[in-house]
């Protein structure tokens, strides 16, 4: 017979886990463990394991006989370690039961404090403590948390008892409230806890813990914690962890704390202790935004203009104490913490360290330092940056130039800037969302159930809490722009509306948060293009140097090529040659030329636009000097290009020198009820080959200009679209061979280019190695290939989408993320029978997935030779292609 281990104990310098046993112990328990073992002050305890979690829903909820007696003896190691005893009148062990899963996860059961006092037990803490108010205030701390978590009682009718208590009896807050007082009010708590129930509260210590351990478990499947683990792609079968551990008290006097702290700035990255602590206090108190919390070191009070005395400065040796804990868990784990902590009459407590989140900026300013510092290498910091947040850094920021209204100012919680229509609820962020409009959710303060709001929201703006408050710490890990703690605002949610320094600002009014300043303004704020600082390029140049894959950008416009090249793309992998076409003073000579009966009258519309293309791919040759430049050939179906209105017909109608009843007709005629599949690609070469020929011949010409003037040598390449039969490609390659030796014979300039053709529908995959004869390169254009290969229009998935993804039918949008089981199996095939033909053959992908970073692996698992993406998604690609190799490499090792 096999026993598990469901219970592992921790404290007093040593532990039965470790942090590497965080998928069992979940992260709190294990690194609870870790710090034990390294020493550190941690009030002893036990963690029930996620392995029970799963077997107790696995088991129709029922626990395994072996659990009590595992408990049982855990919570006696923890008596002997404390030298109290739980339940004990005279001596009362007093416990936390706290949550903990593999990832933290806000929607678990709350921590329960101060478990084990009753109404005998409490005077056994009197004793002990010499202090009645204290014992007092914790009891009734404790009946009010248990009875809200665990019990289910509404917190308000918690908090009503409290204030009709304070009112009658003139006390204005807590602090004025006597031991009598909170004894009074306990009463006043079981009466109506009874009430509520059915039946007292329990006073029955072992039934209060077992409880307790239930609640957690059972929160594991509330709607909360299952809302939260979709958004973030978190299984259920993970579970949760229960730990149960020695209470200390932050609020046994003024020799008594507690706080929370990151080991480095969690907002710039900077190498400074940042964190804030409440003296005489318990828990969740720093974090609830009730008293203002004080900064732990002077430089946070002075940057912060708080006028609150520091911890560095009450309590200097607790201080240094603390600031220790700080560099030896940094060494430990070589990343930056957050943790939590709390000084009992002059004793200093770790309560719990994990991996500190942080903004995207600071990621990266804290990889590239503690590589400085020596603590990782070059290659762990590509790895430690999630490539999709780069976006953060990639975006506008506000121009300090532009006009604004700052109405008032609140903490920099995270930073970026957002402007966006007031909403107050959750609910309302999302309804406004999804009716198109941009949000910043203003809340007095966010809560756990406040996140769907926060995860569609443009911004967040809360009047409390502080650094470390909830709105602050969960929008920074999302990348949101946040302002916290703005205590002028004066919101009324009944009203719906914000008063602050007598603006009044309603619901669905503009404003705009800077999450970097911690400014708020009236309406939209212009934005600026941001300036990439010297850490990014340091982590960009590693991963360079990693990768393997290159990286080039979708771009057609000088300024879309220019940004490209700011972002180091290695080259042009798309250039959409009809994104020209569209310009108003060319789209009617455009519309002309389609329009036109013959190949007479195409060839004289052509002929105009061919000086406006040459110099389009002039422009574009200059700014990449000397970089592939891959151009495709037009593309869309001619449909797009009709003129509707009976203006514009009259418009092509006169530059034609024709009659608009014709252009009618032959708009008309050009109609087609599926055009995604119609006349559009190279069909329009095959058609049209007059249309191939001018844009041919403007990019020879533009290639033979720039090499006149002196510029670097270009060797264009150029792409055939929608090729799905080799005979197709060979017509087409023919005319463009039979256009550069024209070119050429003229001008007299050799011309290097190639021929390729864009994969995009299945066929074309499957008979790759037929048509890489007449190939020279490769692109995948995964957008079309997806839409052909599965059947599905990218522009009317939006109806059955939302269905496939809850019903688990596609993991992932195959528009965003590429299906790699059966789009990518054709890309398999193509790069594989295309490299049988045409040993070498270069291939890439031009898709939106060449910004995706799953889709980047994929490419690089196959053996691409670039992934090409919009100009914005360049610095990502780079990591995210640099990441691919480092897994690849350490597969093999
Ligand atoms: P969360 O997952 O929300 O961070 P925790 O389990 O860390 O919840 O508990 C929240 C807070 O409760 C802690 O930061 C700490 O201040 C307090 N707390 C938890 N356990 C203890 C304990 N054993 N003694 C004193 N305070 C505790
Ligand atoms: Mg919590
Ligand atoms: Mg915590």
């Amino acid at each position: 017979m096999s026993i598990t281990k469901w219970v592992y104990d921790f404290g007093n310098g040593k532990a039965e886990g470790c942090a590497a046993m965080k998928n069992l112990l979940g992260g709190k328990g294990a690194n609870l463990a870790e710090m034990s073992s390294l020493g550190l002050p941690v009030p002893p305890g036990f963690t029930i394991t996620t392995e029970f979690c799963t077997y107790y829903y696995a088991n129709g909820k029922q626990y395994p006989s072996e659990l009590k007696a595992e408990v049982a003896a855990a919570l006696a190691a923890i008596e002997t370690g404390v030298g109290s005893r739980f339940g004990d009148p005279v001596n009362p062990l007093l416990v936390s039961v706290r949550s903990g899963s593999r990832a933290s996860m806000p929607g678990m059961m709350d921590t329960v404090l101060n478990l084990g006092l009753n109404n005998v037990t409490v005077l056994g803490l009197i004793e002990r403590s010499g202090d009645a108010r204290f014992a007092f205030d914790s009891y009734r701390r404790f009946i009010q948390m248990y009875g809200n978590v665990v019990l289910g009682v509404d917190h308000h009718l918690f908090e009503e008892i409290l204030e009709e208590y304070k009112h009658v009896n003139r006390r204005a807050l807590d602090t004025d409230m006597t031991a009598e007082d909170w004894r009074a009010l306990i009463s006043a708590y079981h009466v109506m806890v009874e009430r509520e129930l059915g039946r007292p509260f329990p006073q029955d210590v072992h039934e209060q813990l077992w409880g307790a351990i239930g609640a957690v478990f059972g929160s594991w499947m509330n709607p909360r914690a299952i809302t939260y683990r979709r958004l973030h792609d978190l299984p259920a079968d993970w579970g949760t962890a229960v730990n149960v551990q020695a209470m200390v008290f932050g609020n046994m006097g003024e020799n008594c704390a507690t706080g929370v702290a990151f080991t480095r700035n969690p907002s710039t990255g900077e190498n400074v202790f940042y964190g804030e602590y409440l003296v005489n206090a318990q828990g969740e108190d720093v974090v609830a935004g009730i008293r203002t919390p004080q900064h732990l070191t002077v430089a946070g009070k002075l940057a912060n203009h708080s006028d609150l005395p520091s911890m560095e400065e009450v309590m200097p040796e607790l201080f240094s104490q603390l600031d220790n804990v700080r560099v030896l868990l940094e060494r430990h784990y070589r990343d930056m913490q957050d943790i939590e902590f709390t000084v009992q009459q002059g004793n200093l407590y770790m309560l719990q360290t994990r991996t500190g989140k942080r903004t995207a900026a600071a990621a990266l300013k804290i990889a590239v330092d503690m590589v400085d510092e020596r603590l990782i290498t070059e290659a762990e910091a590509v790895q430690r940056i999630d490539p999709a947040s780069l976006d953060q850094l990639l975006h506008p920021t506000l121009d300090p130039k532009a006009k604004r209204t700052v109405v008032t100012r609140g903490l920099p919680a995270s930073p970026g800037a957002a402007s966006g229509r007031v909403v107050f609820t959750a609910n309302d962020a999302v309804i406004q969302v999804t009716l198109g409009e941009a949000v910043i959710l203003v809340r007095i303060e966010t809560s756990p159930d406040d996140i769907h709001g926060m995860a569609v929201a443009k911004g967040i703006l809360t009047a409390r809490g502080g650094m470390t408050s909830h709105a602050a710490v969960v929008a920074r890990g999302m990348g949101r722009p946040c302002v916290a703690g703005a205590g002028e605002l004066r919101i009324d949610y009944k009203a719906q509306v914000v008063v602050v320094n007598n603006v009044s600002i309603k619901a669905g009014d503009l404003i705009t948060i800077d999450g970097a300043t911690g400014e708020v303004m009236l309406g939209k704020v212009a934005t600026i293009q941001p300036a990439l600082s010297g850490d990014f390029g340091k982590l960009m140049a590693w991963a360079d140097r990693i990768r393997r894959l290159k990286v080039r950008a979708n771009a057609e416009t000088p300024l879309d090529a220019r940004t490209a090249r700011r972002f180091g793309a290695e080259g042009i992998g798309l250039c959409r040659t009809e994104h020209m076409f569209f310009d108003a003073a060319r789209i009617i000579v455009v519309r002309e030329m389609i329009l036109a009966e013959d190949e007479a009258g195409r060839r004289t519309a052509l002929a105009k636009i061919l000086p406006m293309q040459q110099n389009d791919f002039f422009e574009l040759f200059q700014i990449m000097e000397g970089l592939p430049v891959t151009i495709r050939l037009l593309d869309p179906p001619l449909h797009e290009f009709l003129p509707h209105l009976d203006s514009e017909m009259e418009e092509v109608a006169r530059a034609a020198d024709t009659d608009v009843l014709k252009v009618r007709q032959r708009s008309l005629q050009l109609h087609e009820s599926n055009p995604m599949l119609g006349h559009r690609g190279c069909r329009l070469g095959i058609s049209y080959p007059e249309i191939y020929e001018m844009q041919v011949r403007a990019i020879f010409q533009a290639a033979v200009d720039i090499m006149m003037a002196g510029g670097a040598p270009v060797a264009p390449e150029i792409m055939v679209p929608l090729v799905g039969m080799r005979k197709e490609l060979t017509i087409i390659k023919e005319l463009i061979d039979r256009v550069a030796a024209e070119v050429v014979g003229v001008s007299g300039v050799a011309l290097s280019y190639q021929v390729g053709t864009m994969i995009e529908l299945p066929r074309a995959a499957l008979r790759a190695g037929d048509i890489a004869h007449d190939a020279q390169f490769f692109s995948f254009g995964t957008n079309d290939l997806t839409q052909t290969a599965l059947g599905i229009s990218r522009d009317d998935a939006g109806t059955f989408m939302p269905d496939y993804r809850r019903l688990g039918i596609f993991e992932q949008d195959p528009f965003a993320s590429l299906d790699t089981e059966g789009v990518g199996e054709l890309l398999h095939i193509a790069v594989e029978r295309g490299r049988a033909t045409r040993p070498g053959l270069k291939v890439g992908i031009c898709g939106e997935h060449g910004g995706d970073p799953a889709s980047v692996h994929f490419c690089d698992k196959i053996g691409l030779d670039y992934v090409s993406c919009s100009p914005y998604r360049v610095p990502i690609a780079r990591l995210a292609a640099a990441q691919a190799a480092l897994s690849s490499s350490s597969i093999q090792d």
